[in-house]
């Protein structure tokens, strides 16, 4: 191995950029050549590659987005723009390829993989947590420390007019994201789409929580909950069948993809890029570098990739428990 190629692809997440820095550097460690590809594999297909050595990546590790850039290529998908990758890939002599993405990302990057029999490592990159084969993506921490900051500024106005709120917040299959930021954020309600409460059931636990003197509500819905409908018609149910409450909605949107990440995702990325080029070079490919139990995992690209993350059932029971 003498060349590492790195991109990341699909939707960006905090802490992408210490990935990159980490893939870089430890390159640079193992005196291997390192080269970014910008805008995920559209621009493996456009050869968009730029050396990069251990000061271009300078200053990075604190930023939010990817200095990489991404993009969603649909060009990939097919093999035509497949086989022009590979041309690229190999008239630049890359020897592998990291991928710092999520499950679309890791489904293309194991079809190139395969298609190739060309060596492929995944590194999870994602504000979703929606990845089987490590407890934390890349962005999702940071995510929640930016949603639960935002939940708590809107408390504050909710707490003075005695209001209700409905905030919504990113997850369209899985709710990692609303059960976390909930129990952090102290709300009152969480709906998920892997449970589906009933609207009855919703306006009852309203009620109640009204009755018990509370003087705000806070009530966090996953894009994709399983009520049937969007937070706005959540508020005009609400408001209809429960007028004692004064309801108002936000929807939180891509602020939740920004920011300067965590230190822990700092840290989680910088540990995921060594180990990435570790694998690399003890002749690994098809996985992704995780996080179990503290420390890092390797699971094949298939099983990383196959259905959700299932959602932590212990936390929905201590979220009813604290919403007493
Ligand atoms: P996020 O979870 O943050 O949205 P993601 O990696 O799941 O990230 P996607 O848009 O699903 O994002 O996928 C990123 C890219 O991966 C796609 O634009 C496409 O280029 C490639 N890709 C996805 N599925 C396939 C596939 N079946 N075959 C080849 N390439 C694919």
């Amino acid at each position: 191995i003498r060349k590492i190629a790195v991109l990341t692809s699909g939707g960006d997440a905090p802490g992408m950029n210490a990935a990159i820095r980490a893939v870089v550097r430890a390159c640079a460690y193992y005196h291997i050549s390192c080269v970014g590809i910008f805008r995920g594999f559209q621009g493996m297909i456009e050869g968009d590659f730029k050396e990069l050595g251990p000061r271009d990546v300078k200053y990075i590790v604190s930023k939010g987005g990817t200095i990489l850039k991404t993009a969603r290529s649909e060009e990939f998908k097919t093999e035509a723009g497949r086989k022009q990758a590979y041309k690229n890939i190999t008239e630049a002599e890359i020897d592998a390829l990291i991928v710092i993405g999520g499950d679309g990302s890791f489904t293309g990057a194991l079809q190139f993989s395969k298609e190739f029999s060309f060596p492929v490592i995944g590194i999870p990159g994602t504000i979703d947590n929606d990845i089987n084969g490590t407890s934390h993506t890349i962005g999702f921490d940071t995510a929640l420390n930016t949603i639960i900051d935002a939940v708590d500024k809107i408390r504050d106005t909710a707490t003075s007019h005695k209001r209700l709120f409905f905030i919504e917040v990113m997850g369209r299959d899985v709710g990692h994201i609303a059960l976390n930021a909930g129990i952090g954020a102290g709300a009152e309600e969480i709906l998920i789409p892997e449970e589906n409460i009933g609207l009855p059931k919703l306006l009852e636990k309203l009620k109640k929580s009204k009755l018990s003197g509370k003087s705000s509500c806070i009530v966090i819905v996953a894009e994709g909950d399983k009520t049937g409908r969007n937070v706005f018609e959540l508020s005009e149910y609400v408001e209809e069948n429960l007028p004692e409450y004064d309801v108002r909605v936000s929807v939180l949107g891509h602020l939740q993809r920004g920011g300067s990440p965590s230190c822990f995702d700092r840290v989680l990325a910088s540990r995921l890029g060594v180990k990435a080029v570790e694998s690399i070079l003890e002749n690994k490919s098809g996985i992704m570098i995780g996080l179990i139990n503290d420390q890092m995992a390797e699971t094949k690209l298939e099983k990383a990739i196959k259905g959700e993350a299932p959602i932590d059932e212990e936390l929905i029971r201590i979220s009813e428990i604290l919403s007493i």
